[in-house]
């Protein structure tokens, strides 16, 4: 079996909050990239990838041309061709940047391929660990909210039988200590003391900041804390995670593999975030999870939890999904949510199939 064709496209996706209804701006559009890796044997694989923002053209093009290396290789043998594109783009392009997020769209679609060839699914030929993975409701309770309003959507979520959640601090404006601890009062209250929640600061604090609004806040019972101050500041997360009770979640910003031991070795975070664009695809992804176990650290996912699901439930330190539903209308159907768990689905590969009445009306 041979990679015979390749084809990217960008599209523009609505930026809508299916889970709660609240969007931040009604009709505001993501620019976002897919990928299709067709095999001679008719087999064709998919992958997703975005964060070009203005440069979402160029990551498409990134993407094609990486595509056009991986014409007529094995799709089987994806550390060789990872080593090809590397050694194709001068072994300095990457990791990093848009190269890393283009070679993520290309290791998804192959891993795809591998599992329709073999006929399994990905999380079964990843590890196969669990076949549902605890995950949670995300992107709803953000920091633009009002107070009424984060504790009508956080409701909502647990109607629909969410257990687990997140919220957003370091609010917009000029809020006081005073006002950011009550943002998250108010949402743990709408939801009671058995919903885990976690916070999300999106590298907003200093880490001093973290460490003292953190610290007030350990009543409420976070389940984690997440990107309290920048992200490549390992010395300053440590500082923080040793300081607080709280866990501290975070990485969903580095790039490849290496800062994660970095990141690891330092105690930066109690949590490591995967990104899988950033990380480089499947294939980094479950080395960085592989290397938090060997530290006794469990790792969690961000956005896309229609593939991420398979990667969270392959591992043994796979803690939960995160449910950012932003690509979920890419696809004629998506993992079932029973019971608040994800349940992994048993077709091969992905499991997915674009929608594609629904790709040509976001063609961009
Ligand atoms: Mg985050």
């Amino acid at each position: 079996m041979k990679i015979a064709s390749y084809e990217a496209s960008t599209l523009l996706i609505p930026e809508d909050d299916p889970l709660a209804d609240m969007p931040e701006e009604v009709g505001r559009k993501r620019p976002i990239v897919i990928l299709r890796l067709r095999t001679d044997s008719g087999i064709e694989g998919i992958g997703v990838t975005f964060y070009g923002g203005a440069m979402t053209g160029s990551l498409r093009v990134a993407a094609e041309e990486l595509a056009a290396l991986t014409v007529g290789e094995d799709p089987m043998r994806i550390e060789h061709i990872v080593a090809k594109l590397n050694n194709g783009t001068g072994d300095s392009c990457g990791p990093g940047g848009l190269y890393q997020l283009a070679l993520s769209a290309i290791d998804v679609a192959l891993w795809d391929i591998k599992g329709k060839a073999l006929g399994q699914p990905l999380w079964k030929l990843l590890g196969g660990h669990r076949d549902r993975v605890p995950t949670y409701a995300s992107g709803s309770l953000r920091r633009g909210l009002t107070d009424d309003q984060a504790q009508k959507a956080a409701a909502i979520l647990v109607r629909k039988g969410f257990k687990e959640m997140k919220t957003q601090m370091a609010l917009p404006g000029n809020p006081t200590i005073a006002d950011e601890i009550r943002r998250v009062r108010v949402v743990r209250e709408a939801i009671g003391p058995d919903i885990r929640l976690m916070c999300d600061i999106n590298q907003r604090w200093r880490p001093e900041q973290a460490i003292d609004i953190g610290s007030r806040i350990e009543d409420v019972g976070l389940f984690w804390l997440e990107d309290v101050t920048r992200a490549d500041d390992f010395q300053g997360l440590a500082r923080i995670t040793a300081a607080l009770k709280t866990p501290i979640a975070g990485g969903e910003y580095v790039y490849g593999i290496e800062p994660f031991r970095q990141m690891i070795q330092m105690h930066s975070v109690d949590i490591p975030m995967i990104d899988i664009c950033r990380a480089g695809g499947v294939t980094p992804w479950m080395k960085i999870a592989g290397m938090a176990e060997a530290f006794n650290l469990p790792v969690v996912s961000h956005v896309m939890p229609e593939i991420l699901c398979h990667l969270i439930a392959a591992c043994p330190n796979g803690l939960t999904v995160e449910y950012m539903p932003w690509m979920l209308c890419l696809y004629e159907e998506t993992p079932a949510i029973e019971d608040g768990m994800m349940v992994l689905p048993d077709k091969p590969g992905l499991g997915l199939t674009f929608d594609e009445k629904a790709i040509a009306a976001f063609r961009a």
